[in-house]
């Protein structure tokens, strides 16, 4: 199955044609509302930078072979949230170091907007003039952020959606759906039409949404209550359900909604929306939105790590306790 929240389709050609016609700028301000396929994107780039190939990313040549190990010496990339001043410090002398494999040296960072002040200042002279090897992507959902000589330094690509009424009423015509299961599948599809279809078309993969959600909204503080979830995203196997990055994608929405709940936004799972409002009062923005990135970041690892794929079980239990420490463990819960 195609991955889920990916859709910065238009992004990525234009980044495409950038690698193709050789004309790849220094500075990239990737902006767009979360879990739209930004940080996706900006790995696909990075695999297209490395790649020596005929077909960028040709998925076999030794700079493609390195990247997807998560080995490449010359792939950096900042998921710190806040970032840290030191790590800013960090990456200009690391900027300034020639690649080892590559003719590239690509840096991520993606909580750009997470940079204060002082911060942005320390990045700005690597921003403005950085070496030539360098390719340096800022990830933002919230541009206003950064200041102003940033973002005058940077060829920004915007990420749009398909608006959610339109992909609500493209299912609701060619389905006959109705109400909330319209609007959530139009939310979960994220603006990607043949994703809409996708979910619409299988009644299996719906069911399976209900009993991830259902387990979720039972967790509690007894870290066992994570077993029922485990159970749910089909994990008492070791290798992957055939939708299996369906159910990521259902377990990342649901920390997503508590995020939105907390700190604006409107929630994907509008069908159930009283309950995880419930679910959410005694627990933290900052750790849904951290367990929002556990579980992308492992979805990440786990899809590009093929060895992996045999250990689903080990991987989603993991996360699962990951998360349930973010939410329970240190005394989080507010
Ligand atoms: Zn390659």
């Amino acid at each position: 199955m195609a991955d889920f929240f990916i859709h910065g389709q238009k992004a990525l050609e234009v980044l495409k044609r950038d690698v193709q016609m050789n004309t790849v700028r220094q500075g990239y301000i990737f902006e767009g509302t979360d879990g739209i396929g930004k940080k996706t994107v900006a790995r696909k780039f990075a695999a297209m930078l490395f790649c020596t190939g005929e077909a960028k990313p040709c998925g076999t040549c030794h700079g493609c072979r390195m990247f997807q190990a998560n080995t490449h010496p010359d792939f950096f990339v900042m998921d710190e949230s806040p970032v840290k001043i030191d790590s800013i410090r960090k990456m200009n002398d690391e900027l300034f170091v020639r690649p080892l494999i590559s003719d590239r040296k690509v840096f991520i960072i993606e909580h750009a907007d997470e940079m204060n002040t002082e911060s942005q200042n320390a990045f700005l002279k690597s921003f403005e003039e950085p070496p030539s090897y360098a390719v340096l992507v800022l990830i933002t959902s919230s541009v206003h952020r950064l200041l102003p000589t940033i973002l005058s330094r940077g060829t920004k690509v915007s990420f749009q959606p398909f608006s959610m009424d339109k992909i609500e009423k493209f299912v609701s015509d060619k389905y006959s759906l109705a109400g909330a299961r319209a609007g959530f599948i139009a939310r979960y599809s994220a603006g990607i039409v043949g994703r809409a279809m996708e979910i619409c078309e299988n009644e299996e993969i719906l069911k399976k949404r209900d009993d991830i959600l259902k387990s979720l909204m039972e967790l509690s503080n007894e870290k066992a209550s994570i077993l029922p979830v485990v159970e749910a995203m089909g994990a008492s196997r070791r290798d992957m359900p055939a939708d299996g990055d369906f159910y990521f994608d259902v377990i990342m929405s649901f920390f997503r909604d508590i995020a939105a709940l907390k700190m604006g936004g409107s929630l994907i799972n509008t069908d159930y929306e009283s309950q995880i409002t419930a679910f959410a009062k005694g627990i933290r923005g900052a750790s849904a939105r951290r367990c929002v990135d556990i579980i992308s970041k492992t979805k990440a690892d786990f899809c590009s790590n093929i060895k992996a794929k045999m250990k689903y079980d080990l991987w989603i239990t993991n996360m699962l306790i990951i998360c349930w420490e973010e939410i329970y463990g240190t005394g989080n819960r507010s």
